[in-house]
């Protein structure tokens, strides 16, 4: 079971019967009656949210939803629902008949809008057309999303509505608390969620299962006990056509400021009392509002930029040579950054936050280093390398490494590593998230305070890159990194010091 069941808020299958007009979820707010995604013909739509929706759908986690998608394309009905089928029908498996009897229905009654949502009144228009209280996705272009909310008024907002943000969310700190205010002027805090679809992978909510319901870790997470903590998302894949986007964000805008520094946190935070949003949330931010990136910046951040190679045996050309790129950016496509936690429970103690790619292996998983004991008795032979608990986001497993005697002379230690799967989600993530929104939970949604947060510690570091005070790196296509970065990465356990 996941670490988010306890969330208040929440309505379960049993909680609801048909999604009639009086459902409430636990929380009192009024059930979420339409789903209006508004960039239906767009990737994000197509790739992961139809999917997550149909997933969600059949398992019976929502009933009674209206689906209504917008778009500046000239779609007639037929083809929307073609694009809504071909998600729907991937999500079948598994569902009783309930499930499918309710896709059934979605993809039957659902509809398509033209609309240029940042012409005056257009959206306005749409939004007091559905059935409410409505939530509105925003799977647009950032730019046209945050001209979309600048151009309605509170009154076009009828009441219930959930504003539904992607990543990135602002491009700056200044950036993101203009578009808070933009946002605040039309719904309160409560009825925003900025998406980080992180959150709702589960392993990713599950550190907190770990870390709080098992003493023999609990205690040990600090820097009493702690050398450092290594989160890194290195991926195989390049740029997948999506060079529009990456070039303006680079990676440490599209990984670090958002998805790492919310898996940062969740590995730090102090036990919260509850698992509802608000304490949850508190104590994310606090573990943010302590954090920053030392202002040494040559020696706590690193940035490189991968040229032509080979992954997986697919040819993959320069970045800079790749279509829609602009060279004089210098976007990164590797980035690594050291955050101090200056709190009492972290001080002291390295965070490297670090994601790239076209890299040739994929490791994705938060590691936490322990330092050495305090007296190794004299006497002991072998291996002496720290232990480490590894925690993976696909393949989702936990190891720990530890030294034990092993067979042969039984004072020579040999390193054993204990290995178990973790459970993996039973929806897509972008299942949960939607599950969040869909029962007005806020618990997987950025807080507006934390996304600015998030901005503060990371914009530092993009001025000097962007004053080119650290070099920009190298790396071929399939490599492991630039020299130098593949001690951290290597598997073999790093010797205490
Ligand atoms: P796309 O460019 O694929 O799609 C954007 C959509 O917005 C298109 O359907 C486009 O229609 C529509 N659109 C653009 N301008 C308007 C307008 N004025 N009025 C109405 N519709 C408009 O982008 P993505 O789907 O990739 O991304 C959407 C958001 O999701 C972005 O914020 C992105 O950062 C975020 N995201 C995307 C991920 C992904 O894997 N794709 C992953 C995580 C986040 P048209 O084609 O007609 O212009």
């Amino acid at each position: 079971s996941g670490a988010i069941d306890g969330k208040v808020g929440k309505v379960t299958a049993e909680q609801t019967s048909t999604g009639t007009e009086s459902a409430e979820t636990t929380g009192g707010e009024m059930e979420i009656r339409t789903l209006l995604i508004l960039g239906a013909s767009g990737d994000l739509t197509g790739r992961l949210l139809l999917p997550g929706l149909g997933k969600l759908i059949a398992q019976g986690r929502t009933q009674g939803l209206s689906l209504v998608g917008a778009g500046s394309d000239d779609w007639d009905q037929d083809r929307w629902r073609e694009r809504v089928d071909e998600a729907f029908g991937s999500c079948t498996e598994g569902a009783n008949d309930a499930g499918l009897r309710e896709l059934r229905k979605v993809q039957e009654n659902t509809e398509y809008h033209m609309v240029d949502v940042t012409a005056e009144g257009a959206l306005a228009e749409l939004l007091g057309s559905v059935k409410g209280p409505a939530a509105v996705y925003f799977a647009l272009p950032p730019a046209v999303s945050q001209q979309a909310c600048e151009v309605l008024k509170p009154e076009d907002v009828p009441e219930g509505t959930r504003l539904v943000m992607e990543k990135p969310f602002g491009s700056s700190l200044v950036s993101a608390a203009s578009l808070n205010g933009t946002l605040l002027r039309l719904v309160p805090e409560d009825h925003i969620h900025r998406v980080d679809h992180f959150l709702g992978k589960a392993t990713v909510f599950n550190i907190l299962g770990l870390r709080f319901a098992n003493r023999l870790l609990e205690p040990l997470f600090s820097n009493e006990h702690v050398q450092k903590v290594e989160i890194f998302y290195d991926e195989s894949l390049a740029l997948e056509g999506r060079a529009r986007y990456y070039d303006k964000a680079g990676a440490l805008r599209d990984m670090i400021q958002s998805h790492l520094l919310q898996i940062m946190a969740l590995m730090a935070l102090n036990a919260p009392a509850t698992l509802h949003e608000r304490d949850l949330r508190d104590h994310i931010g606090s573990v943010l509002r302590a954090s920053s990136v030392k202002p040494d910046f040559a020696k706590s951040t690193r940035r490189a930029r991968y040229t032509a190679g080979e992954v997986d045996g697919r040819k993959i050309p320069d970045y800079v040579a790749e279509e829609g790129i602009d060279p004089a950016r210098n976007t990164e496509t590797l980035a690594e950054i050291e955050v101090s936690i200056n709190n009492s429970r972290w001080t002291g103690v390295p965070f490297i936050l670090r994601s790239g790619k076209a890299l040739g292996k994929k490791q994705k998983e938060a590691i936490v280093t322990f330092k050495p004991v305090n007296h190794l008795p004299t006497g002991f032979k072998g291996v002496d390398a720290p232990t480490r608990l590894r925690i993976g986001f696909g393949p989702d497993t936990l190891r720990l490494e530890i030294d034990v005697n092993g067979p042969g002379d039984i004072f020579t230690l040999d390193r054993e590593v204990m290995e178990t799967n973790l459970h993996s989600a039973d929806l897509l993530p972008y299942g949960e998230v939607l599950d969040g929104i869909l029962t007005s939970d806020p618990m997987l949604s950025v807080r507006g305070d934390i996304a600015e947060d998030c901005w503060r510690i990371v914009e530092p570091v993009l001025k000097a890159w962007e004053a080119n005070e650290v070099p920009l790196e190298e790396y071929a296509a399939g490599s492991s990194g630039p020299a130098g970065w593949e001690t951290s990465r290597d598997d073999t356990p790093m010797r205490t010091v």
